[in-house]
């Protein structure tokens, strides 16, 4: 293969582009904002993704950018912990790595830039003609390219999987997550999370002088929008439930409506398989999970390894896309899955209802976590 078309500039479609000029392939990324515009809070790192970096060379500048911590506090609402969450530290690499969105998108668009990798702001396909030898591609500024195969990195709303795989929609969990950029806190000497009896609180690290909250709260099943004017107070009214200083100072400190990141919760499968002809599909475009286990970032960037590496294995396109299916799907779903079986008890929980027999929030989280530390 010699020139690939990738549909989207996130962290999958950069982390593939990256992948694919180490290997001498031409990569195109088109990318339907006019400038990168990553908002201001982080994004957690677990051993997994880090490797996933490395291996496209930025996991260690990834580190030195970010916060590496350890493994994640998880306590009561007054501050008496319950349990550990997240891999133990290995020899390579730390527990969690925390950073900030922007700097790790800025991490990978600097590498890429270095690789040569061509990116078409503000334009997105209009028409992908599919020929036996590679897909003809119209975009919507009346431009045309002739591209090997193309890469559907265009995230939750994926327009090229709609357009090549028929429509297919994200599912509104229930849950919402609401999130704020503070500096760092004296306290925080690794991630927590607190869980009361109507949300979730976490606090992970982003720079040595930053940190981020998330609190994940269920705002009703109608997905209401809520207004600007609301955000601050509404946020703050969450934190009252948690006694512990942390929470309470950053309680004091939610004052920009800005700054708040409040987004409903979504899930999406791509039915198998992610490809059809010469068009393939990665990241939240196949798989977008909610965000429970804090891997969704780490698998699109895994699936841009995996792709890059059967690309450079040859072959047929079928057999190329059959070997990245093998590897990806069953790993893929087991985080989504997860992922949502956690988010339906964390609902359950916040409505007040009991859950079902046997569920153990600590052995889904460990046993799925555990599981992500196998090879790719
Ligand atoms: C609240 C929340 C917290 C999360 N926290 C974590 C975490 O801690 N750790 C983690 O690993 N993951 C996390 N995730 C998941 C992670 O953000 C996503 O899985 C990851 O961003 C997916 O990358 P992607 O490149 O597939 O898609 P995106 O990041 O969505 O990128 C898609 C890109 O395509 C562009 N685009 C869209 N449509 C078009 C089009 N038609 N044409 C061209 N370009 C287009 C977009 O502008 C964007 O640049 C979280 C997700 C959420 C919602």
């Amino acid at each position: 293969m010699k020139k690939i078309l990738i549909v989207g500039g996130g962290l999958g479609g950069q982390s593939v582009a990256i992948a694919l000029r180490k290997i001498n392939i031409e990569a195109e990324i088109v990318e339907i904002n006019t400038s990168f515009n990553v908002y201001g809070v982080g994004i957690i790192q677990q051993a997994n993704a880090l490797r996933a970096l490395d291996t496209i060379g930025v996991g260690q500048e990834a580190i030195r950018r970010g916060s590496p911590y350890g493994q994640v506090k998880m306590c009561l609402p007054h501050g008496h912990q319950i349990g550990l969450a997240g891999p133990p530290p290995s020899e390579k690499y730390p527990s969690h790595n925390g950073i900030s969105r922007k700097l790790l998108h800025d991490i990978l668009f600097e590498e890429a830039n270095k690789l040569g990798v061509i990116y078409r702001m503000g334009l997105t396909v209009a028409t992908l003609d599919q020929k036996s030898d590679g897909v003809q591609v119209t975009f919507i500024d009346g431009s045309e390219g002739f591209y090997d195969i193309v890469v559907a990195a265009d995230g939750i709303n994926s327009k090229v999987r709609n357009m090549v795989f028929g429509e297919s929609k994200p599912r509104y969990v229930g849950l919402s997550v609401w999130r704020y950029p503070f500096k760092r806190h004296e306290d925080l000497d690794t991630g927590y999370m607190y869980f009361g009896k109507k949300s979730k609180v976490g606090f992970i690290p982003m720079t040595a002088d930053t940190m981020y909250m998330f609190v994940v709260t269920a705002e009703g099943e109608d997905n209401p929008i809520i207004p600007e004017n609301e955000l601050v107070s509404r946020l703050k009214s969450c934190l009252k439930e948690y006694p512990v200083k942390i929470a309470q100072d950053a309680m004091e400190q939610v004052t920009d409506a800005k700054l708040v990141n409040y987004r409903p919760l979504e899930a999406l499968r791509l039915h198998a398989p992610w490809h059809k002809g010469r068009v393939v599909v990665l990241g939240d475009a196949a798989h977008a999970t909610i965000p429970q286990l804090g891997s969704g970032a780490a698998l699109a960037i895994e699936d841009a390894v995996v792709l890059a590496e059967e690309i450079q294995k040859g072959g047929d396109v079928s057999d190329i896309f059959d070997a990245y299916m093998k590897r990806r799907f069953d790993r893929c779903m087991m985080v989504v899955n997860a992922s949502e079986t956690l988010g339906e008890w964390e609902l359950m929980e916040f409505q007040g209802k009991s859950l079902p027999e046997g569920a153990n929030a600590g052995a889904l989280m460990g046993r799925t976590i555990g599981a992500l530390a196998a090879p790719i």
